[in-house]
């Protein structure tokens, strides 16, 4: 009787591990480890589309608001930096139209044929700068090639009487974002500026120091180092 029970135990547990089988193998595959590209596409389009992302970049903006407001001192020579692109233009539309993927020569075309709108939030925070009488200097990653579509760009959504357009130079084409951005914040310093703010939507806007505070914008599409 116990020897029956017995193969009987042991069909049993041979006929679970066969049912089971696919499904561990299913679940041992690195496929779950890693998050499913449409799924990611549809949470960002989420994002951007129920307002939540505007929603944050207001919060952050605010922040810099208050910054500005408890910090500016009109006997100090005092500037603000602004990064161009996810922080004072908001491309977007470019990212949807192109499946979230990037190719220089259609981000060419988009920055020559399209204006891009301004991040809302973040004008009101430029306005105040301007209000307030700090200087005002945009240092973007863009190349040289792409000032003019950048400065008509800037001017059409409401950025204007900024003191400088900062776009990366040849010899610039190539440096790591800290070491480009970082290097023209303490040129400004050598200027006799104190860099109150420093605004942008990449770690690497805000990295390298040569700034008293800096504020990070929200960016769902692309990193940058
Ligand atoms: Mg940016």
């Amino acid at each position: 009787m116990t020897k029956k029970l017995n193969r009987y135990f042991i069909v049993l547990i041979l006929t679970v591990a066969v049912i089971l089988c696919p499904f561990y193998e299913a679940f041992a595959l690195k496929e779950h480890n890693i998050p499913n590209l449409s799924k990611i596409k549809r949470m960002v389009i989420e994002y951007k589309e129920s307002g939540e992302w505007a929603k944050e970049v207001e919060g952050q903006a605010k922040k810099a608001i208050a910054i500005i407001e408890e910090h500016h001192n009109k006997y100090l020579k005092q500037a603000i930096i602004f990064d161009i692109d996810e922080t004072a233009l908001d491309n977007y539309a470019f990212y949807k139209k192109y499946d979230f993927g990037y190719n220089s020569e259609a981000w060419h075309k988009w920055m020559h044929e399209n204006i891009a709108p301004a991040v809302e939030a973040n004008l009101e925070v430029y306005n105040k700068a301007v209000e307030k009488g700090i200087t005002i200097f945009f240092i973007t990653g863009r190349g040289e090639i792409k000032r003019e579509a950048t400065e008509r760009n800037l001017k059409q959504v409401g950025y204007s009487g900024y003191k400088e357009l900062i776009l990366r130079a040849k010899e610039d084409l190539g440096v790591p974002a800290v070491k480009y951005k970082s290097g023209r914040r303490k040129e400004i310093e050598s200027r006799g500026y104190e860099i109150l703010l420093n605004i942008g939507d990449q770690h690497s806007d805000l990295d390298g120091g040569y700034s008293r505070f800096t504020i990070k914008y929200p960016n769902p599409i692309y990193f940058l180092k």
